[in-house]
């Protein structure tokens, strides 16, 4: 009994490592570079569900897709409001 159990949690394990890699993999192809606050940021989805933004600081942007963060497009939008 406690051999298949080992078994079966070995195998979870793996399953387990190698949807992180995977995931690990889809994180770097998404992180993006806001010009606007000079930061990678990446949208973190969970299951579909859009949980927000994260930013990093000190990311290298090489090759990163240029694109506004939400937090840069709000404040910008709050800052024509504000304008008007
Ligand atoms: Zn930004």
């Amino acid at each position: 009994m406690e051999e298949w159990y080992l078994k079966k949690g070995s195998l979870a394990i793996k399953k387990y490592e190698k949807r992180t890699e995977i995931e690990a993999k889809q994180a770097d192809e998404k992180i993006k570079h806001c010009l606007t606050c000079q930061r990678c940021f990446m949208t973190i989805i969970l299951k579909g569900k859009r949980l927000g933004i994260e930013h990093f600081s000190n990311f290298p942007t090489y090759g990163k897709q240029k694109e506004e963060c939400e937090t840069c497009q709000i404040r910008r939008k709050l800052k024509n409001l504000n304008a008007k």
